[in-house]
């Protein structure tokens, strides 16, 4: 998976390729689909929602430059493996869950895979978590509709946000606070579950 998928597609900082090979990521998906793990696909964790395709996990984690020091905020835990990942290369990771069960799963799963640096919340992340904060990179992993300008205040001076934005096709973007404000690079067209208020009933 690592070889094929993520270094071959240019993702190259060796820490990250060591935590994408650390991280089991068959614990991560539903029992009937350990199978498929490490296939080069996202794939459904219930409630309609995914785990991200691999080479897109390690993307975005490259893309944040994660440093050994820092605290980082995932909005989206899903099924707990981005902060997996994460939870190998900074020193601690904040994350929210808007489903309970999704987030107790997560939690569950975290802590067997020896993950103690991840605190998960389950809640509504479109506000961060300013108590938590301010962070040295935030990961978003569900997709707002525009930029979410109410985490730009969590997020330190140099710290990086990379954020799906939009609906059906999506931009994935990063921002990066500089001295004078925020740069904006779009990096990837991409595919996220989109981050919602509320659980709607059926969702
Ligand atoms: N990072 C995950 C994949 C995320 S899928 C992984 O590694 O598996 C996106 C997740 O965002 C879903 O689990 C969805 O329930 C969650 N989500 C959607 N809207 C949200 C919100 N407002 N706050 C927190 N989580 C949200």
């Amino acid at each position: 998976m690592v070889k094929d998928q993520i270094e071959r597609r240019g993702v190259s900082e060796p820490g990250v390729l060591r935590a994408m090979q650390m991280v089991p990521r068959h614990l991560f998906v539903p029992e009937v689909l350990r199978g498929s793990a490490y296939e080069d696909c996202p794939l459904a964790i219930g409630e309609g929602q995914t785990i991200s395709q691999p080479y897109i996990v390690a993307y975005m984690t490259e893309a944040i430059r994660p440093k050994p020091g820092d605290t980082v905020l995932e909005i989206g835990t899903g099924s707990g493996y981005q902060s997996a990942v994460l939870s190998r290369l900074v020193r601690h990771v904040y994350t929210i869950e808007l489903r309970p069960q999704l987030a107790e799963a997560a939690r569950a799963r975290l802590e067997e895979t020896g993950c103690a640096n991840v605190t998960v919340r389950v809640g509504d992340g479109a506000g961060g978590w300013p108590e938590a904060g301010p962070f040295d990179a935030i990961l978003v992993t569900a997709a707002p509709r525009e930029m979410p300008d109410q985490l730009l205040p969590q997020l330190k001076p140099g710290g990086s946000l990379v954020v799906p934005i939009g609906t059906g096709d999506q931009e994935l973007v990063r921002l990066r606070r500089g001295e004078g404000g925020f740069d904006r690079e779009v990096l990837l067209p991409v595919r996220f579950v989109p981050l919602t208020r509320e659980v709607r009933r059926g969702d």
